[in-house]
């Protein structure tokens, strides 16, 4: 049975030491916010990650969820309980709006929460993700009653949420959807049509289901342009607010997948549903990208969070397992072979998974203070900054770190050799869940062309010339820091890559959009690639100035020789990738599709 332990200390360390959590302090919304409260409840949410998310992950991937002849579904035995526990201890309101009935508490630490949600157990931590996203959907695009309607159950986690994009002829095109809503006449609509992979679309684990779906109003424009949003409810509600009549929208089927077998992924059936408009008519999409950047932030959380669990039972695994000498003699005299841990092709990819989990995390929690920053500073020009930085960084969060945490999760189940590909040790479960990651919310291809293409180049690029700058001024500052100049050197370096990549793409790209769209990915990964090292370089002046000050605590020497890792071995990958770019589209569209 693997094991997981959450990884507190470098949580800390990033809170407290590195990216300033108490800067938020300062603000009304968390005034009552510090850090012993922060560890209080990080040292709680560990506890609930452990002992009872992570014994429920094994069981989640053998049992599956049960669609029953009613339409009903039951979730493997144990998630209702540990939802009903998640709901008590108020988990699912930690960092929700105290208007509502929320905590009130900082996204920052939220994020912390939820990494460690979805590395003891990614297929439940979607129930309470997906509702977390609809709530903000909701907050940005409902009426004042919808939001006193539902947001209270929603965040005490009495109602669960659900996002309702995608149908079988239409994913990533959603100007393609169906759907239909017809006015009741009364300001409500019948909502009819087919959704496919809903995840969370039907599950015995909270008395509501709040779907959030994208339907086309009767007599709307084609294309994306006529796409409108409704809350539909699994069952409408009574004159008091609670739970009564029975909607037409059911489940229909549950697929059979790869992995994350512990979510209900549906096929959801709106046959004449009732449903409520969000936000204007035909402006839909807007409301639901609230939902979608959410999601992309919890998917790219996903792929650090199962490749943190893999690197930890690889590490234990690689101390344990004996086999071969060491190439510079035996390290264990007294018994017939070394760990694995001796030979530096092992060390390869537990380093690289380790120096890529901790950047993750960094770059991760470091987007969400932004976040945090966007919403209650209440000074506008930082807000700007907040919202720039947000719409750079998602598709490199959702994309570049998911992308890279397929290749992790894989290099840590390499470790196992057969036994990773048997189910026994349990790696083969957090590759196989973790590769949905790479898939929805956007596909990586996807996230990456949304970076080239919009991203970039919104308002004159503004947000990359200001990350630009802010580097550049942290690079000035830090320059005479010769014990970490390999770091300074790196960050240097990768900031003038990405910023010959970027002004390849703007001259070829808009000659030929096909330049553009066969160096996006390659792009999203010079720019996590970047902001990884922004991260290390980060990390390095601290963790230096400690040891400066004579601190014997191993934890920054460690950071240091893992933080040089990446420097000198995972950042170099920069210029395979600019190579690539500058190659244009030429070699990738040259063959005839009939050739293939
Ligand atoms: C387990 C699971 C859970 C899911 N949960 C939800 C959910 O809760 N709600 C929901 O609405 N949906 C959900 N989805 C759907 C998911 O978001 C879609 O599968 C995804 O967005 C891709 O759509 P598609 O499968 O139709 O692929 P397509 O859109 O057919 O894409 C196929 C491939 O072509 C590429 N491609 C498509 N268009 C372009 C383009 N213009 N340029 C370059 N490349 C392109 C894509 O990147 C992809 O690699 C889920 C899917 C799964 C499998």
């Amino acid at each position: 049975m693997p094991s997981y332990k959450a990884p507190v200390r470098d949580m800390q360390f990033l809170l407290h030491e590195v990216l300033g959590f108490e800067d938020l302090t300062k603000y009304d919304a968390f005034s009552e916010v510090d850090a012993d409260l922060a560890d209080a409840v990080l040292e709680q949410a560990s506890k609930f990650a452990e002992e009872v998310l992570t014994p429920l992950n094994v069981v989640g991937d053998h049992e599956g969820c049960t669609r029953h002849a009613d339409g009903s579904v039951t979730t493997p035995t144990g998630f209702k309980d540990a939802y009903k526990q998640m709901t008590e201890n108020g988990w699912t309101s930690l960092s929700m709006d105290p208007e509502y009935g929320g905590q009130g508490m900082p996204g920052m630490l939220q994020i912390a929460a939820s990494e460690m949600w979805t590395s003891s157990n990614m297929a439940f931590a979607m129930y309470p993700g997906l509702t977390g996203g609809a709530i903000k959907a909701i907050q940005v695009g409902g009426t004042p009653e919808q939001k006193q309607t539902y947001l209270p159950k929603m965040m005490s986690g009495e109602w669960t949420g659900t996002m309702n994009l995608t149908e079988p002829h239409c994913g990533t095109d959603l100007g393609m959807l169906k759907t239909k809503a017809v006015p009741n006449g009364d300001g409500t609509y019948k909502i009819s049509g087919q959704k496919i992979f809903i995840s969370a679309g039907e599950h015995d684990m909270a008395d509501n289901i709040v779907h959030l779906v994208l339907a086309r109003i009767e007599g709307a424009p084609a294309g994306t342009k006529g796409i409108s949003l409704f809350i539909v409810p699994k069952f409408k509600l009574d004159e008091n607010g609670n739970p009564g009549e029975r909607n037409p929208v059911s489940c229909g089927s549950i697929e059979e997948k790869m992995g994350i077998h512990g979510n209900s992924t549906c096929v959801m059936n709106y046959d004449e549903a009732e449903g409520y408009l969000i936000g204007d008519e035909n402006k839909g999409l807007r409301v639901m990208f609230v939902m979608m950047n959410e999601a992309r932030i919890g998917v790219g959380l996903q792929g650090l969070g199962q490749s943190e669990v893999a690197y930890q039972n690889a590490a234990i695994y690689a101390k344990d397992r004996i086999q071969g000498r060491a190439l510079t003699g035996p390290q264990n005299a007294d018994k017939q072979a070394d760990p694995i841990i001796v030979h530096p092709d092992v060390r390869r990819m537990l380093m690289e998974t380790k120096a890529f989990n901790e950047a993750g995390r960094a770059l991760l929690y470091w987007a969400s203070k932004h976040e945090d920053m966007e919403k209650h500073s209440g000074d506008e020009k930082l807000a700007e900054k907040c919202d720039d930085y947000l719409g750079l960084l998602t598709p490199v969060v959702k994309g570049y770190l998911t992308d890279m945490s397929m290749k992790t999760t894989i290099d840590c189940q390499q470790i196992f050799g057969g036994h990773g590909f048997v189910e026994e040790w349990g790696m083969s479960q957090f590759v196989r869940d973790n590769r949905i990651a790479l898939i929805y919310e956007g596909a990586n291809g996807i996230q990456a062309l949304d970076l080239v293409g919009r991203k970039l180049a919104r308002n004159g690029g503004r947000a990359l010339m200001t990350l630009n700058q802010e580097i550049a001024a942290f690079l000035a500052e830090n320059k005479d820091n010769e014990s970490i100049s390999e770091f300074m050197d790196g960050l240097g370096g990768a900031q003038k890559k990405l910023t010959e990549a970027t002004m390849w793409l703007m001259q070829n790209g808009m000659s030929d959009p096909n330049n553009a769209g066969a160096g996006s990915v390659d792009y999203m990964h010079m720019l996590g690639l970047a902001t990884l090292a922004y991260m290390w370089a980060k990390m390095a002046v601290v963790a230096q100035a400690k040891i400066d000050e004579g601190s014997n605590d191993q934890f920054y020497p460690n950071k240091i020789i893992t933080g040089r890792y990446f420097m000198l071995r995972m950042l170099p990958m920069l210029d395979s990738h600019l190579a690539k770019i500058k190659t244009g589209a030429e070699p990738v569209m040259a063959l005839e599709a009939a050739a293939f």
